[in-house]
Parts: structure tokens; C-alpha cells; sequence
């Protein structure tokens, strides 16, 4: 199961008799889980998305009829959406088989075949989408970020003046820092950050709001399966411990963060705030988007326990992804936000496994809903930039928007947007929604 294979649930001619699904970023081929609470006063469950609807898992488990059609393991379906009921976190520690279990009886409830009595049984489960709260997918237990893209490593040394070289390690593993699962929120505004920072030329820093806010596109790994503690993860097993994926947005304040970074690490700089969209998109929905990984001569190929077969043959994804901007004013004149940049998740130095192995070979215990962000995503094109900071050169080069306003970091009442999907011709597009956040004036404490 650890091999991204495609099987029935990824049927390019399959379609649902739920109307909505079909041509949108949710058709039967994705199922992303979230969590949503139906009203205000209601908690948070666990919810697929299909359409412009939300899968009710805790209703569904409770009928049965749905999970007797031919190709369903009843049994493993069975114990599947219970376990997602209670908690997504004990779906995913039961594993690839039981998610994919899970998956196929999902599939064929919402084809368009199903029988009268399961789509009315299933119909019964759905809420509108625009009608609910959504939360973070699953209660996040702890986040790490990466720092996996050759090219936003090389764009930003050159936008600060630090020239085109790359440290030395970043080509010989996937190196992160440990972040804070506290200020992860899906669609959320914050504050823009006060905090101190150190102008160029002066002998002493400042205290005040972030001068130099911005963006990082990135996506989410979701861990499924737990490590033990002081058990490394191989290769081989990497895939069978992640989940599935989805977008993040790691705000940075550049002005803090690179005046508290040397000798430590990132701290106020990213702890702030840190946007997730509300769905994970499963690798098993991924399967069919998978690319060879490949290391180009310039480059060290990969030490033996961050190299193998599998990661040869499909390590890759291809994920088309892009950044747009909407701000106050074209807000209050009824634009959408406008892109500013589009990029491909397939350019990333490092592939997840090898981000996973490295994150568990110490002996790192991993949990069920931990989340690693991969770290900017830039392309090779000045235009497939994953944050302002390199879009703008670092403010010597700010961006016109149509509106006719510019950019060389974040203002308040900025909100950016992330969207991601997969598409390839014989499979069916899938989408990752959208990952929002909005940027508003500093508080003072
Ligand atoms: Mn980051």
C-alpha cells in the first residue's frame, strides 16, 4: 500500500449522481477530510468534502446500507468511518489500508451508480459548504517547517545582499526548524506583528510594528501513522506514515526574523501566525500526479537513507499552485484577489519522504496529525516566486497591482490567497480549495 498505484477510485470516467462534484475541486476522485461544525453552538466533526457539500462522517457511521456495496470491505470501511467519527487523528494511526477501505466505500456511495436508497441515505449527511464553520482539518499536535525549494533559498540571498550561494547543508538534507501548532487557524484574520528589529546601518534596534510582512506559499504534510519513539522511519515505509497534503501559508516578518535568525533560528519572526487550508487531500487521491524524482548533476545526489526506489520512481507531485493578493481597496470596489504569482510543487529540491525520514532519523517520534510545512515554494522564473520578498526584491522592486497600487511587502487589509490542484490528461482535475488570511493593524500590548 505504500506505492501511489491507481485503482477504481481514481476511474477518470467515473462521475456522481451529486451534481456539484463533478468538474469542481472536490469530485469523487479527491474526498479531502476537514472538520466543520454545522452552527455555532455545535463542536467540530470530521467531514469529506465532495462538491459544494460536506460529508457528515459521524452521521454516516451511524447508517450502514452505504457500506454493502460490491468492493467494499465492509469490515475495515466499517471500522474506518468509525474511527473518523470520534477523531480523524484515529483514522489516520489505523493506516494506509484502513484509509483506503474507507476511501472506496466513499467513492462508490457518491458514484452515479449507487442505488436510490444509499444516495438518499448519504443525502441525508450533507450540508452545504456555505453554510458551515470550518476548523483546521485536525487537531494539529505539532508543526515543523521546511526549507526544501533550491530557488527561494538562492532568490532571497540575492534579494538581501547575502549573493546567489546557498548554505552547504541544504543540498545534502531537508533542513526545518520546530514551529508552533498554537497559531495554526484556517480563513483567519491577525495582527500584524510588533516586535523588534534592527535597520540596516543602525547600532540599535527597534521596537515596533512589522515594517516587512509577508507571505510563504507552502503545503502541508498531514502525518498519518505514529513513529515510536526512537524508531526512524525508512524510505521504504516514508509514504505508509503521511496522511495526505494541503496548503499553508507561514506569514513572515522579515524585519524580525532576520535580525533574531543568526545563531538560532526563526522565533517571533513565524510564530504569529500560520494559515492552513481547511482540507486534506489524501496521497491516495494524489496517485495519479506522482513524478520521478530526479537530482540534477550540479547538485550531490542524495545520501543512501534519503535515496530509494519508490522515491525514484514517483517522489515527485505535481501540484500547480498560485499566490493572489486582494487589498482593502479592491475589496471595497468588489475585485477579486489577483494573482500575482503561479509556481508547480514538482520544483522542490526535496520530495516528502525524504523531508519525513529525515524529520523521524534521530529517532523522532512523529504523531498522527503533526504537521510539516515543506518550505517555500519557488520556481525556477522570477515570476514562479513563493513570497514577496522575492516577487518585490526584497522592497527594491515593488509589483503594480491593476488597481494601480503597489507592493513591496504586506499592508494592512491585504488578504492573500493560496489555491492548489493537480490535473494530467486520463485523470480527473482534484483541487485543494483555497488557503486564506488577512492581514490587520498592528495591537500595541
Ligand atoms: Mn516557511
Amino acid at each position: 500500500m505504500t506505492n501511489p498505484t491507481l485503482n477504481l477510485t481514481h476511474d477518470p470516467q467515473a462521475s456522481s449522481w451529486l451534481a456539484s462534484a463533478n468538474g469542481s475541486d472536490f469530485p469523487i476522485q479527491n474526498l479531502p477530510y476537514g472538520r466543520f461544525r454545522p452552527d455555532s453552538a455545535a463542536a467540530l466533526r470530521c467531514g469529506v468534502a465532495v462538491g459544494d457539500q460536506v460529508l457528515d462522517l459521524a452521521h454516516l457511521a451511524s447508517h450502514s446500507q452505504w457500506l454493502q456495496g460490491p468492493g467494499v470491505d465492509t469490515v475495515l470501511a466499517t471500522r474506518a468511518v468509525q474511527a473518523a467519527a470520534q477523531d480523524l487523528r484515529d483514522l489516520m494511526r489505523q493506516g494506509p489500508e484502513a484509509w483506503h477501505a474507507l476511501r472506496v466505500a466513499l467513492f462508490l456511495a457518491l458514484r452515479a451508480d449507487a442505488s436510490a436508497a444509499v444516495q438518499r441515505e448519504v443525502g441525508s449527511a450533507l450540508h452545504a459548504l456555505s453554510r458551515v464553520e470550518l476548523a483546521t482539518a485536525v487537531q494539529v499536535g505539532e508543526y515543523t517547517d521546511f526549507y526544501t525549494s533550491y530557488y527561494h533559498a538562492r532568490n532571497v540571498g540575492i534579494a538581501v545582499g547575502r549573493g546567489s550561494d546557498v548554505a552547504p547543508n541544504f543540498f545534502w538534507m531537508p533542513i526545518a526548524y520546530h514551529g508552533r501548532a498554537s497559531s495554526l487557524r484556517v480563513n483567519s484574520a491577525f495582527h500584524r506583528p510588533m516586535g523588534q528589529a534592527m535597520a540596516p546601518g543602525q547600532a540599535q534596534p527597534v521596537y515596533g510594528p512589522c515594517q516587512r510582512l509577508d507571505y510563504e506559499l507552502e503545503m502541508a504534510i498531514y502525518v498519518g501513522q505514529d513513529n515510536a519513539w526512537g524508531s526512524p522511519v525508512a524510505m521504504a515505509q516514508a509514504e505508509s506514515h503521511i496522511f495526505g497534503m494541503g496548503l499553508l501559508n507561514d506569514w513572515s516578518a522579515r524585519d524580525i526574523q532576520f535580525w533574531e535568525m543568526p545563531p538560532l533560528g526563526p522565533f517571533q519572526g513565524k510564530n504569529f501566525a500560520t494559515s492552513l487550508s481547511p482540507w486534506i487531500v489524501t496521497m491516495e487521491a494524489l496517485a495519479p500526479f506522482r513524478l520521478p524524482f530526479t537530482r540534477d548533476a550540479a547538485h550531490p545526489q542524495p545520501l543512501a537513507y534519503l535515496d530509494g526506489e519508490d522515491l525514484r520512481a514517483h517522489g515527485g507531485i505535481d501540484v500547480n499552485l498560485s499566490v493572489s493578493l486582494q487589498t482593502a481597496q479592491m475589496r471595497s470596489q468588489g475585485l477579486a484577489a489577483e494573482e500575482i504569482s503561479r509556481t508547480n510543487f514538482k520544483h522542490q529540491h526535496w520530495c516528502v519522504s525524504q523531508m519525513l525520514v529525515q524529520h523521524t532519523v534521530g529517532g523522532c517520534n512523529l504523531h498522527a496529525g503533526d504537521v510539516l510545512g515543506t518550505g517555500t515554494i519557488s520556481g525556477p522564473t522570477p515570476e514562479e516566486a513563493g513570497a514577496i520578498i522575492e516577487l518585490a526584491q526584497a522592497g527594491q522592486k515593488p509589483i503594480t497591482l491593476a488597481t494601480g497600487e503597489q507592493r513591496a511587502f504586506l499592508s494592512d487589509g491585504d488578504a492573500v490567497v493560496l489555491r492548489g490542484s493537480c490535473e494530467r490528461a486520463g485523470a480527473v482535475r482534484i483541487g485543494f480549495g483555497e488557503c486564506q488570511g488577512e492581514v490587520l493593524p498592528s495591537v500595541q500590548p
